[in-house]
This record gives C-alpha cells, sequence and structure tokens, in this order.
C-alpha cells in the first residue's frame, strides 16, 4: 500500500500517519520528494484499512500495491487447486459438466434428465430445490421435497448433486444431503451465510454477483476461506452491463483473469449468461477455449412448459450434441471431458 501525502501536509502530519501505521505493525518507508511525500508500507496490510487513512485530510490518495486476498491468492499458492467431490475432481485435467434443469419439478422430470445428462457424459446434477426469484408470486421451488428428488436422481444415476443454498438454517441439511453447494448470484455478498459456509467443508460453488468485481467475487470466496473451508469453486454467470438484447453479459474476460489472480477453480454458466437457449453452445465452447475448468448448464425435457428459465434450457439431444463438440475443444486445450 502507498499513501501520497498532499503538497502542503506538515512534517507533523506527515509523521501521525506513519506512526499510525507503524501501531498497526506495519514498517513505513519515508519517499520525500521536493514538493511531495509519499509513504511505502511494507508488510501484513490487511489490518489498515485505506478509507480511513483517506478520510485524513493531510493525505492525497492512498493506493493499493497487493491484492486484499491472501487465502485465494495464486501468489501464496502458485499450483491449480483441485477440488474433490465423491470420486470426482474439480479444476484438474478433467473438465466438470454440471447440468440439469433450473428448477426441481417432479420426480418424473428430475429424474428423467438425471439420466440423459449422465448418459451424454455430464459429471454433475444441477437442480435448484430452493429458487431465488425475482417476484415472490413466481414457483419458489420444491423446497425439501426437491432436495429428497435430487437425492433419489443422484442414487439412480450416481451423479452428485449440486443445488443452491438460500439461508443460513439450511446449512446442516445442505451438509449432510449436498455434494457442491451452490451460493447463487444474489447471495454472493450474503457475508453471513459466506461465513457459516466457512465452518463446513462442503465444496461451494460460488457464483459472481449481478453487478459484482472479479475482486468483490474472490473477497467473498476469502470469507468462506477464513472460516476453514478451502473448497471454494467460482462461477462467472454473467454480469448487468447496458446491453438489454441479453438477459446478463458473459464476461469472459474474468476467467483468464481469475486464472491469474486465484488458484481457486472457476466455472461458466453459459445459460444464465444470455439467457437464450441458442446461446449455450457458443458460449460453453468460448468459455473452455478460455480457460474454464468446468460448465454448469440447463437442461430441461419440456423447455416450454419448465416452471422456470425454461428459455434459456436446451433439450437432451442438444445437450448431447454439445458435449460432443466440447470434447473436441477440451483435447485442444489439452483438457477431457
Ligand atoms: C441458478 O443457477 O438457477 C441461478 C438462480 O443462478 P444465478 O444465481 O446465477 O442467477
Ligand atoms: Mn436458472
Amino acid at each position: 500500500m502507498v499513501v501520497i501525502m498532499r503538497c502542503d501536509a506538515t512534517r507533523e502530519e506527515i509523521l501521525t500517519i506513519k506512526e499510525r501505521i507503524e501501531a498497526e505493525g506495519c514498517r513505513v518507508n519515508l519517499i520525500e520528494g521536493e514538493n511531495q511525500c509519499i509513504l511505502g508500507i511494507i508488510g501484513d496490510t490487511t489490518k489498515l484499512d485505506p478509507d480511513k487513512i483517506q478520510a485524513n485530510e493531510c493525505v492525497e490518495r492512498v493506493t493499493k500495491v497487493q491484492q486484499p486476498f491472501k487465502l485465494a491468492n495464486r501468489l501464496f499458492h502458485p499450483g491449480n487447486t483441485e477440488i474433490k467431490v465423491r470420486d470426482r475432481v474439480i479444476g484438474g485435467d478433467k473438465i466438470a459438466i454440471m447440468a440439469g434443469p433450473c428448477s426441481v419439478e417432479s420426480e418424473d422430470q428430475i429424474l428423467e434428465i438425471a439420466k440423459t445428462v449422465k448418459e451424454s457424459g455430464a459429471s454433475f446434477l444441477r437442480g435448484g430445490a430452493f429458487k431465488p426469484r425475482t417476484s415472490p408470486y413466481s414457483f419458489q421451488g420444491l423446497e425439501k421435497e426437491g432436495l429428497e428428488l435430487l437425492k433419489l436422481a443422484r442414487k439412480e444415476t450416481g451423479l452428485p448433486i449440486v443445488t443452491e443454498i438460500m439461508s443460513p438454517d439450511m446449512i446442516d441439511t445442505f451438509v449432510e444431503d449436498v455434494d457442491v453447494i451452490q451460493v447463487g448470484a444474489r447471495n454472493m455478498q450474503n457475508f453471513d451465510l459466506l461465513k457459516q459456509l466457512g465452518k463446513t467443508r462442503t465444496p461451494i460453488l460460488l457464483k459472481r454477483g449481478l453487478s459484482a468485481t472479479i475482486e468483490e467475487l474472490i473477497m467473498s470466496a476469502e470469507y468462506i476461506m477464513a472460516g476453514g473451508n478451502e473448497n471454494v469453486i467460482l462461477c462467472e454467470r454473467g454480469i448487468r452491463t447496458f446491453e438489454t438484447y441479453t438477459r446478463n453479459t458473459l464476461d469472459l474476460s474474468a476467467i483468464p483473469a481469475i486464472k491469474r489472480l486465484s488458484h481457486l477453480p472457476i466455472v461458466v454458466d453459459p445459460s444464465h449468461s444470455a439467457g437464450m437457449w441458442w446461446m449455450v453452445e457458443p458460449l460453453a465452447k468460448a468459455a473452455l477455449a478460455v480457460g474454464a475448468d468446468g460448465l454448469i448448464i440447463e437442461v430441461h425435457n419440456d423447455p416450454a412448459n419448465a416452471r422456470c428459465d425454461g428459455q434459456q434450457s436446451i433439450k437432451p439431444e442438444r445437450f448431447k450434441e454439445l458435449m460432443e463438440g466440447l470434447s473436441e475443444i477440451a483435447k485442444i486445450e489439452k483438457k477431457s471431458i
């Protein structure tokens, strides 16, 4: 961290700021120019609050040099993190494909979709039991019954299940029943939920918030990791931009950026990204080409009558074709599906 003092800062003011920083356990290098003084801070700056330093009238600007995240930082963990989920690994040479409906609707629906996506090579079954809907009048998910149906589908197919948690009250049930706990975009900064999930050891799929920066996403992962749960998988699912043609804008540049900043695996959700079924294939392919470790794709056997997100769900036949195309791209990337 670097503190740039104002040109008119007095010697006394400069020394006061220096002493305050030193009191937090950091060393301060005073660089005195002809008109301006700069304080170079060395050591663990996590305890320092840049906004608080900036609040001093004698301070012109505070600039961070280091990233504010430690546990998720590639600097301190150069190798890629691989997360074990049952007999599968996310973040290694094998691309993780999570597929299934937006929401669990019935036993027949989830079993049929689970079987077909498995036949096409999916490695995880996704499906929401607790749904975060924009309108309180929309279908909210089958809730506990939905979880039971997911467990049944896992029993029938062997596919580990990925499903979204909405409330800290459900953590014990999810830890017991679920293989990967999804934190949805709307809850990315539900810090209480993140802290509680940090106490578990269940892998967490953390989706990027609708308007969250890459740094904010990684800081949310840091919350979970700071509690002791290092099994975090990040997910780029499109962000809000000025564009209205698509539901969201898939930020493909986030994948190489996150790979550079963090050792955590990252998957892409091409369904929520654009919100249109016919864009799922090109976006999924693009995601693998930029280095994603996996994909989470909405697949529905009857999209026209889906209770949630039918417009962005692909049919099982199309998913099968997509998987063939993805295998080719995975090979180019020296990975497999
Ligand atoms: C979902 O996966 O169905 C979902 C609600 O995703 P997001 O949180 O990214 O909107
Ligand atoms: Mn959905």
